[in-house]
């Protein structure tokens, strides 16, 4: 049987919210190589955030997926032919070969992965981008120290569930935000966060406030809008604050009016964005560091996974709306 390469493509641009129809699924021959190439068979794709933002063509920190292309994505998968001495098939690689079930890279642009102790999919998450965030995020911009308060927005998903770990093994209070009781539930009974608030209850002023008993000194930040805009009103004098993202904001089609921006100035708050691919050259540190933890059994770590190629848009549409739990992955083989 010939294999066919499936493909989700760009189809058109969404206003505001994600839809099926802003995606087309076509098949096409497999690719072939040339010299300095690996083909590589994807077996899981990782759904992001940020996808969102590559839809739009919005001016942003990349450019915007062209319509008719390949959906970008970070997959991890299996070489299955090699023109390049460093790789033969049967290797377990990273790639940014983007939704769809086989690819070509430049050897140079594929990374190794050691999946003798984690599984592949981990690359993905905790060993992967969302983890280097949460690293980097926490560790050098946070700068959390024993005995302060450190408050995480979508606190259960990829990034934060592994934000609020890092904070409770620095020694520091971790209180979580997330969408609903078996999330918050989760995220303080199986992740160890000493308390979590559901924004969706709808008093999360009063809740943050009866959490944070002595304020906050850093919000790890992924989600903006009413939950920073409520965090900002308990942050403490000379916190800070790591923008890591804006989920709550990415579908909108008009900037979100921040009321609270005057606690900056007054509280001397600092807060810094940040782009995970700024410590590309640190990942080797981040990774060891959270493999050591996972393998000491100190961070757990929960996926959330599809299955196959043609139910990816749905997965990026239901990440946009909280329905994963966890790191949002799609099984391709
Ligand atoms: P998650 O696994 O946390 O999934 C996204 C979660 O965001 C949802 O489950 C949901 O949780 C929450 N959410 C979605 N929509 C809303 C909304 N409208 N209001 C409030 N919460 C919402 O994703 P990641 O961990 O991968 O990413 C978390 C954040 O980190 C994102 O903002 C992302 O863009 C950012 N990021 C930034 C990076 C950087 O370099 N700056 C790198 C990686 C990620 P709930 O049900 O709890 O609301």
């Amino acid at each position: 049987m010939v294999a066919v390469n499936r493909q989700v493509l760009l189809a058109s641009r969404p206003q505001g919210a994600v839809f099926a129809d802003n995606f087309r699924i076509v098949d096409a021959a497999l690719p072939s190589i040339g010299a300095g190439d690996v083909l590589v068979r994807n077996e899981w794709l990782s759904i992001d955030p940020y996808m969102r933002g590559r839809m739009s063509d919005a001016k942003s920190y990349v450019p915007p997926v062209q319509i008719g292309e390949v959906m970008v994505g970070q997959t991890v998968g299996e070489i299955v032919e090699s023109a390049d001495s460093r790789f033969a098939p049967g290797d377990k690689v990273l790639t940014q070969l983007g939704w769809q079930l086989y690819g070509v890279a430049k050897a140079d642009e594929v990374r190794k992965i050691e999946t003798s102790h984690v599984p592949t999919s981990y690359y993905l998450g905790l060993l992967g981008m969302p983890g280097m965030t949460a690293w980097f995020g926490l560790l050098d911009i946070g700068q959390p120290k024993a005995g302060e308060t450190v408050v995480i927005s979508a606190a259960s998903g990829a990034v934060g569930s592994v934000v609020g770990q890092l904070a409770k093994l620095r020694g520091c209070r971790a209180v979580g935000i997330a969408g609903g009781p078996a999330k918050c539930e989760y995220v303080v009974d199986e992740l160890g966060f000493d308390a979590c608030v559901d924004y969706k209850r709808g008093a999360l002023y009063d809740d943050l406030r009866s959490a944070c008993s002595n304020g906050v000194d850093v919000d790890f930040e992924n989600v903006g809008g009413e939950v920073l805009d409520t965090t900002l009103r308990v942050m403490n004098r000379y916190s800070r604050i790591v923008l890591c993202g804006l989920i709550a904001e990415y579908n909108a089609t008009e900037p979100y009016g921040y009321k609270r921006l005057r606690s900056v100035l007054v509280k001397r708050i600092r807060m810094q964005g940040m782009i995970v691919f700024d410590w590309k050259h640190r990942y080797d540190e981040a990774i060891a560091g959270l493999s050591r933890y996972f393998a000491e059994g100190k961070l757990k770590y929960r996926e959330s996974v599809t299955e196959g190629i043609d139910n990816a848009p749905q997965a990026l549409i239901g990440l946009l709306r909280g329905e994963n739990f966890g790191k949002q992955l799609v099984k391709l083989a």
